[in-house]
């Protein structure tokens, strides 16, 4: 079943929140370290009610080491929860053995897909998950929309309590334009996907590969991953990621040095430090999210902004 939300937040909120009111014994929740933080704050604030957060080690890959999750599961463990893919750096986890893991320990599976929906091929009749996370705006739907596919035998309670809306599965009046135009946009994105996988991926290829040709000190954080065809991480030694993010945002150029809901936190991002155990690597990165609609005019633009800043900061 779909659970529709008020945001993909909202959904990551429900998935565990299921899963710790269906077994209140288990008091684990195991989740990647480069979770978005609508499941890391989550987990925390759940800390306080007697439950634990285990978060996984990413590997410098950007993959989840799975290895250490496979450790991190218990007799205890509620849940498990791993992006498909991550919102900074586009590397793709590998799921289906996530799932299986979690199959065989006989686990709850969320998997947060927003980053991964309508950039890659979902099918959840090859990989199974408990709960799966969707978002509207990331699919050029609207803003203020989420989906939660629930699979059948998983445990669901509401998040929120009112009226019979969604057979009683979250209460309030529904937003129909919202779940419609989220429809509409879920048929556009897999209608074309290949297309526009195509080429948002031609057109990251040739910023990537101009970046690190024309600017020196730069690193793809994630690169040789199996990765989005639409984002690209990338790090320039010795500039501040934020500075860079002002200056490149006055020459036209919208970037971010972390999770774009985090842009007023004055931390590094949470996920680069995971990756490379470094403050200043995490410090210096910065996220270009691209999507089907820019042009390889953007790109020259971006690239030409990038050698300006870049220079005027070192
Ligand atoms: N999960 C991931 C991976 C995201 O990238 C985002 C948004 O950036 C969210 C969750 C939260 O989405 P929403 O703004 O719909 O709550």
């Amino acid at each position: 079943m779909v659970v529709f939300t008020g945001s993909a937040t909202e959904a990551n909120n429900t998935a565990i929140l299921s899963a710790l009111r269906a077994a209140p014994q288990k008091r684990r929740i195991v989740a990647a370290s480069t979770e978005h933080s609508a499941v890391i704050t989550m987990g925390r604030a759940q800390e306080s009610a007697g439950y634990e957060l285990v978060l996984v080690p990413s590997l410098d890959s950007g993959l989840v080491d799975l290895q250490a999750l496979a450790a991190a599961i218990n007799a205890d463990t509620a849940i498990v929860s791993i992006m498909w893919a991550n919102n900074e750096t586009g590397v793709i986890n590998p799921v289906a053995q996530v799932s299986a893991l979690c199959r065989e320990r006989g686990v709850l599976f969320h998997c947060d897909a927003v980053q991964a929906a309508g950039k890659l091929p979902i099918d959840l009749r090859s990989v199974q998950m408990d709960y799966l996370t969707l978002s509207g705006h990331k699919i050029h739907g609207p803003k203020g929309i989420g989906g939660l596919v629930v699979a059948p035998n998983a445990p669901f309670s509401p998040m929120l309590y009112g009226g019979h809306q969604e057979n009683g599965r979250r209460g309030g009046t529904e937003n129909v334009p919202a779940a419609v135009g989220f429809g509409s946009a879920a048929n556009a994105a897999m209608a074309e996907l290949n297309n526009r996988s195509r080429h948002v991926a031609s057109l990251r290829d040739e910023l990537e590969s101009r970046v690190l040709a024309e600017v020196s000190g730069t690193v793809v954080n994630g690169f040789g991953s199996p990765r989005l065809p639409n984002t690209s991480n990338i790090g320039f030694t010795g500039v501040d990621s934020d500075t860079l993010v002002a200056l490149l945002d006055l020459r036209g150029v919208c970037v971010s040095s972390g999770s774009a809901c985090l842009s007023d936190a004055v931390a590094p991002s949470h996920v680069i430090l995971a990756m490379t155990g470094s403050y200043q690597k995490a410090s210096e990165a910065i996220r270009f999210s691209l999507s089907h609609h820019n042009t390889a005019d953007e790109i020259d633009h971006t690239v030409e902004a990038v050698k300006q800043a870049v220079a005027t900061l070192r």
